[in-house]
């Protein structure tokens, strides 16, 4: 009989790659497989920050945000190599914020999520520290740090290091159908291949509602709002290693991050699209972050500066709110309707992308055999 595997995962994405590594460090059986490069989708088309998400604050969703400083300690932590603290620099404009809703904010910020390693936030002299890079009207600035990080690479790591715990990685693979034959789910590859899976994970991303209805033949139960964000990549706009966070008045705010030594990237848009292969910057998108730029800095930039663009695409569960407001926390759909556990993974982001492995092999506990080890990706770094 051919080999039956724990846990058969879909998509190959932060959060496929980061539960695989998990699992398998845990002495569980792995299999996953995605339809194209390992964290060659979302997982490569984001801001590229482990952060706390300063904004969210604004959403009161303190949980997430706690959580997530939290994650930024340890995914700094372990994997120091792919990511550094950055500072981030709020111009002041009074009539968007008040002041003290800033700093009251970058209190929260610098406290929620305990003890840190990253540098606390600081009010600026900006006519001071940086001279001649914003307009002369912004003269004050709130200073906070965040983590930049190689997205892509920490995809990669996560596999190589599930790999090392005897993962079955599948890349270019895609899985055309998934059903149960005889109490054990039967997951139908691309390449003809049939794999056997006690637990099926659907971390298929924004394909996640796609994959349930075409290739697993399960209606969903959530709703998802599919939610495109673009950046421009330009050449470097200023020298200073630092990042800005520009408020807009429609409340949106844009980062301009230091890039790769030579560059500068621009992000991000929020645009609702019907589908998750609709990914390309719009003109009305590109417009936006070229004003957002203009209005701060001295150096104006046109469509002439753009060296790159691209564009990726948030899954974010339904709650009707806002694009901005809806909640960037991840949300788990344990279905074992067919009478085997499927679980779904909806929304979610980079930074928390260990927490929801953990999270989601505690859930699943219960239909896989006992682990030699409990948590463990918080100490063990990613090389
Ligand atoms: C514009 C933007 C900016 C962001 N910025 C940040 C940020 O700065 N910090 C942060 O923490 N988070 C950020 N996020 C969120 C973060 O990028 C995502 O939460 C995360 O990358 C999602 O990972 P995933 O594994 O769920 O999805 P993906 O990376 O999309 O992976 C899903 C995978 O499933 C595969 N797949 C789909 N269908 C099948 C199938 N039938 N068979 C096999 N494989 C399949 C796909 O090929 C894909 O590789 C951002 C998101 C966006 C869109």
């Amino acid at each position: 009989m051919s080999k039956v595997f724990d846990l058969f995962i879909i998509g190959g994405g932060i959060n496929g790659a980061g539960l695989a590594r998990d699992a398998a460090g845990r002495g569980l059986s792995v299999c996953l497989a995605d339809k194209g490069e390992i964290g060659g989708a979302t997982s490569s088309w984001s801001t590229k920050l482990i952060h706390g998400g300063l904004r969210y604050l604004e959403n009161y969703e303190f949980k997430l945000v706690r959580e997530s400083l939290r994650e930024r300690e340890t995914i700094y932590n372990i994997a120091k190599q792919i990511s550094k603290p950055i500072p981030f620099i709020i111009p002041y404009v009074d009539k968007i914020r008040p002041a003290w809703l800033i700093q009251m904010g970058l209190f929260l910020y610098d406290n929620l999520g305990g003890k840190t390693m990253i540098p606390k936030s600081k009010t600026l002299n900006l006519t001071k520290k940086l001279p001649n890079i914003l307009k002369e009207k912004y003269k004050t600035g709130f200073q906070y740090y965040d983590v930049q990080i190689d997205d892509k690479k920490l995809t990669k790591l996560n596999i190589k290091s599930a790999k090392k715990y005897k993962a079955k990685i599948l890349e270019y693979n895609k899985v055309k159908k998934a059903e149960i034959v005889e109490n054990i789910w039967v997951v139908n590859l691309e390449n003809g291949k049939k794999i056997k899976s006690k637990v099926l994970i659907n971390a298929s991303g924004p394909w996640i509602n796609e994959t349930l209805k075409k290739n697993i033949k399960i209606k969903s139960k959530n709703k998802i709002r599919l939610v495109k964000g673009s950046h421009l990549i330009t050449k470097k706009l200023y020298k200073p290693d630092v990042a800005f966070t520009f408020q807009n008045t429609d409340k949106r705010i844009i980062f301009v991050i230091p890039y790769k030594e030579k560059f500068s990237l621009i992000g991000t848009t929020e645009v609702e699209v019907k589908s998750p292969e609709n990914k390309k910057i719009s003109e009305k998108e590109t417009v936006y972050l070229i004003n957002s730029v203009n209005n701060y800095l001295k150096k104006q930039i046109s469509k002439k500066d753009i060296v790159e663009t691209y564009s990726g695409i948030r899954p974010l569960i339904e709650d009707f709110n806002e694009a901005s407001k809806v909640t960037r926390d991840y949300v788990f759909d344990l279905n074992t309707q067919k009478g085997l556990p499927l679980l779904n993974i909806y929304g979610g982001k980079l930074t928390t992308y260990r927490k929801l492995a953990e999270k989601a092999l505690s859930d699943l506990s219960k239909f896989l055999p006992k682990t030699r080890k409990g948590k463990w990706t918080h100490k063990e770094k990613l090389f």
